[in-house]
C-alpha cells in the first residue's frame, strides 16, 4: 500500500487559503473573528469521532479565536450555513463510500457545497489515542486538514510546542481525496516511560488515558527523574502529541524479535549439533561464557534437523514463523554452514553470512508453505548478515527482513559520506533478493541529555529506503530529549507521515515555530550539528550513545557560551513579537541546554568522585521538578542512563542524605 504520492505537498498549494484572501470557490468557517460554520457530528459519534471534532475544535479556537459549535446530525441548525461533517455520519453515507472499503486508517476528505467531509473507517470498542486502533481514518483525516489548512505543527509535547499561527479567517477551497498511510506502520518506541507509568500491556479501551493506573516507577528512577504527578502528566501529553504525528499500526507489524535467545538452555544438551560449531571445535557457547552469552547461542541455520524441529514442532503453523537470530555476533563455523556463504570480499572485515542465512529462510519459507501456503518468514538483517547477500540468491516478498544496523555495521550519525553510501548499497542489495522490508534502527537514542543533533543525514536515509520499497518503520527509541534534540526528533516524526518530504521543509516547518527568532534558532542548533561533525572526526563522537560518563568529554564548559549566546540573540528577535509565544518557546530551549549543562557537571563531578557531586545532583533533581510540567525532556530516560552506569554512586550521595538529615 503506498500514498497518493506526494499529496501533501501538491495540495497544500491548491487548498490552503490563508488569511483573508477568500473568493467564491472557498468554503468559509470563520470569517473575521465570527463562526460561519458548525461541526456536525454523528448523533452517537464513536469515540474516534468525538475525540477527532475536539482536536478540530480545539486548533481552530487556537487560531481564530473562534470555539466553532459541535452539534449533533439530527440538530443542525440552519445558521451558520457552513458544515465540518467530522466521522461517519448519515450524510456521509449519502456519498456513497462504504467505510468498509476503506484501507486501515485511510482518510476521505471532500467539499460538497457547504460541507466539508472528513471521514474514515471507525470501531466503536477501540480508543482514539490507542497506537493498535487502525480505524483512525477521521482522526488523522483532521490532523491532516488542520496542517493544511492552519499551518498547525506540533513541535514537541503539551501546550508550548503546540504551534497554531493565528488568522481571523478560515476557508477551505477544493477537496475531493481518499489518503492511505504511506508506511503500514509508524512506530517511535517510548517503552521506559511507558513502563514508569504501568501502562504496557495495559488494556487500552476507549478512556484507559484518563484512569489513574498503578505505577511501575522504583524509588531509585523516581528521586531522580519525575514526580509522580509529573510523570502522568508527560506521559498523558506524550501519547496526545504522538497520535497528532500519527503514530500507530495501521497494519499489525510482523513479530520478529530474538527468537533462538534461549534455545541453548532449552535444547543445549540435548541437541548440541543444532547449535553454532565455535573456531576451537566446541558446540553451543563457549567455555566459561556469561548468562547473556548463554541465552544467546547461535544456531548451525544449515541442519536440517533443525529446520525440521523448527517447522514441524516450535512454528504454530500459524502466519508468522519468527526466525530472528539470538542476539549475538557469533556464528557457526561448521563446514556445512561456511559452505552456504557467498564468496568473501578480500578485505579483512569479517566473514559476511548473509547468504547463508538468506537460504535458511528461503529453506524454512519451503517446507512450511506445506503447513500454511500464507505463512511470513521473519527476521532482522542484522550484525554478520546485515550486509546484503554475496551471491544472487532469491527470495520473495513472503520473507520479512528488518533492517537493523548494528555493531560494526551501526551507522551513528553524523558520519560519512562513504559509509553512508555503503549503507544505501546494503539497502539495495537486500531489496533485490526480494523480501519486504522495513527499517528498525537504533541510533536515535543517542546523546543523553545533551543537544547531539543530527537532521539532515539519517533522514535523508529514510526517505531513500522509502523510494525503495521500505513498508514501515520501529525505531527503537525516542530519547525524548525535546528541547535539545527538537529539529531532529521532529524529523523523525514527520517522515513518518510523509517519507517522501524534503528534510530542508521540515526543519524549515520547525524552526518557523520561534517566529522572529526562527533564524535565529536555525543558526543554535547548526552549531550544535557542527559541534557533532567535529566530535566525530575527532573520533570522540561513539563513546556518547548510551553511557553518560563520556558526555563530560564531548561537552566541556567551552562549548555551552557560544551556544547560549546565540538564544540570547533568539530572545531578543522573539520578544520584538507581541505574542509572547515565541519568547517562551526560546525559554524552552535555554532551560533545555540549563538542564543539559547541570547534567553534566554532576557526571563530571561523579566520575571525579569530587566532595561536591551531591550538592550537585540535588541542584540537577530540584532542576528536573521545577521543570517538569515543560516536557523538555523525558527525564526517565536521561535517568535509566545515569542507573544504569552509576547507580551505586548515586545511591550512595542519597545515602549521605539521608544520613544527615536524621
Ligand atoms: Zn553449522
Amino acid at each position: 500500500m503506498r500514498s497518493t504520492p506526494k499529496y501533501l505537498h501538491a495540495f497544500l498549494t491548491l487548498c490552503l487559503i490563508p488569511g483573508t484572501i477568500l473568493f467564491a470557490e472557498t468554503h468559509v468557517i470563520v470569517d473575521d473573528g465570527q463562526p460561519r460554520a458548525v461541526v456536525v457530528v454523528a448523533d452517537n459519534p464513536s469515540p474516534t469521532a468525538r475525540y477527532a471534532a475536539s482536536e478540530f475544535i480545539h486548533h481552530v479556537e487556537l487560531a481564530t479565536g473562534v470555539a466553532l459549535p459541535v452539534v449533533a446530525e439530527s440538530d443542525v441548525p440552519h445558521e451558520p450555513p457552513g458544515r465540518i461533517v467530522i466521522g461517519l455520519t448519515e450524510s456521509s453515507h449519502a456519498l456513497g463510500i462504504d467505510p468498509a472499503d476503506l484501507g486501515p486508517d485511510t482518510f476521505v476528505l471532500r467539499r460538497v457545497d457547504d460541507s466539508i467531509f472528513v471521514f474514515g473507517n471507525e470501531d466503536r470498542t477501540k480508543d482514539p489515542l490507542d497506537e493498535r486502533n487502525a480505524a483512525s481514518g477521521t482522526l488523522f483525516g483532521v490532523y491532516e486538514l488542520l496542517e493544511r489548512t492552519l499551518g498547525v505543527r506540533w513541535l514537541w509535547p503539551g501546550e508550548l510546542g503546540t504551534f497554531v499561527p493565528p488568522t481571523d479567517s478560515l476557508a477551505i477551497g477544493e477537496l475531493d481525496e481518499t489518503v492511505n498511510p504511506a508506511l503500514r506502520f509508524r512506530r517511535f518506541r517510548w517503552n521506559r516511560v511507558e513502563e514508569a507509568l504501568g501502562w504496557r500491556g495495559a488494556s487500552r479501551e476507549p478512556g484507559w488515558i484518563e484512569r489513574d493506573h498503578d505505577l511501575r516507577y522504583p524509588e531509585e528512577l523516581e528521586r531522580i527523574a519525575f514526580s509522580p504527578e509529573g510523570l502522568r502528566r508527560h506521559g498523558r501529553d506524550l501519547v496526545v502529541f504522538l497520535r497528532r504525528h500519527r503514530l500507530g499500526y495501521s497494519e499489525p507489524k510482523p513479530q520478529v524479535g530474538h527468537y533462538f535467545g534461549g534455545w541453548g538452555e532449552r535444547y543445549g544438551d540435548e541437541h548440541p549439533d543444532w547449535f553454532m560449531l565455535s573456531q576451537d571445535g566446541e558446540r553451543g557457547p563457549p567455555p566459561g561464557a556469561g548468562d547473556f552469552q548463554i541465552r544467546h547461542v547461535a544456531m548451525c541455520v544449515s541442519n536440517p534437523e533443525l529446520h525440521r524441529y523448527i517447522v514441524e514442532e516450535a512454528w504454530d503453523g500459524g502466519d508468522i514463523l519468527r526466525l530472528g537470530e539470538a542476539d549475538t555476533a557469533r556464528y557457526c563455523h561448521c563446514e556445512n554452514c561456511l559452505s552456504w556463504d557467498g564468496p568473501q570480499p578480500g578485505d579483512a572485515a569479517g566473514r559476511i553470512i548473509s547468504d547463508r542465512y538468506a537460504r535458511f529462510w528461503k529453506t524454512i519459507r519451503e517446507l512450511a508453505v506445506e503447513r500454511n501456503p500464507d505463512v511470513l518468514v521473519t527476521t532482522f538483517l542484522y550484525v554478520n548478515y546485515f550486509p546484503h547477500p554475496l551471491t544472487d540468491i532469491r527470495l520473495n516478498e513472503n520473507v520479512y527482513g528488518e533492517f537493523t544496523p548494528w555493531s560494526r555495521f551501526m551507522v551513528w550519525y553524523p558520519t560519512t559520506e562513504e559509509q553512508r553510501e555503503w549503507q544505501r548499497q546494503q539497502w539495495l542489495g537486500w531489496a533485490k533478493t526480494g523480501i519486504t522490508m522495513a527499517y528498525r534502527p537504533n541510533h536515535t537514542k543517542t546523546g543523553y541529555v545533551l543537544p547531539h543533533v543530527n537532521t539532515w543525514q539519517g533522514g535523508e536515509f529514510i526517505r531513500f529506503a522509502y523510494d525503495h520499497g521500505m513498508i514501515g518503520i520501529d525505531y527503537d527509541d525516542l530519547s525524548g530529549q525535546w528541547a535539545v534534540k527538537g529539529p531532529e526528533h521532529y524529523m523523525y516524526l514527520r517522515l513518518l507521515v510523509d517519507p517522501a518530504q524534503s528534510i530542508e521543509s521540515i526543519r524549515r516547518e520547525y524552526f518557523s515555530g520561534f517566529g522572529p527568532a526562527a533564524k535565529h534558532v536555525e543558526r543554535y542548533f547548526d552549531y550544535w550539528e557542527d559541534h557533532n561533525h567535529r566530535l566525530q572526526e575527532d573520533g570522540l563522537w561513539h563513546d556518547i550513545r548510551f553511557n553518560p560518563r563520556y558526555a563530560p568529554r564531548q561537552y566541556p564548559p567551552d562549548v555551552f557560551p557560544p551556544a547560549e549566546a546565540m538564544l540570547e540573540d533568539a530572545m531578543a528577535a522573539a520578544r520584538e513579537d507581541p505574542s509572547p509565544e515565541f519568547a517562551r518557546r526560546v525559554a524552552f530551549l535555554q532551560t533545555g541546554l540549563e538542564h543539559g549543562k547541570l547534567s553534566v557537571r554532576f557526571i563530571r563531578k561523579l566520575v571525579d568522585e569530587h566532595p561536591d557531586a551531591r550538592n550537585a545532583l540535588q541542584e540537577l533533581v530540584h532542576f528536573r521538578r521545577e521543570h517538569e510540567s515543560l516536557h523538555i525532556s523525558s527525564y526517565v530516560n536521561a535517568a535509566r542512563g545515569e542507573l544504569r552506569y552509576f547507580g551505586d554512586e548515586i545511591d550512595a550521595l542519597f545515602q549521605d542524605a539521608d544520613g544527615e538529615s536524621r
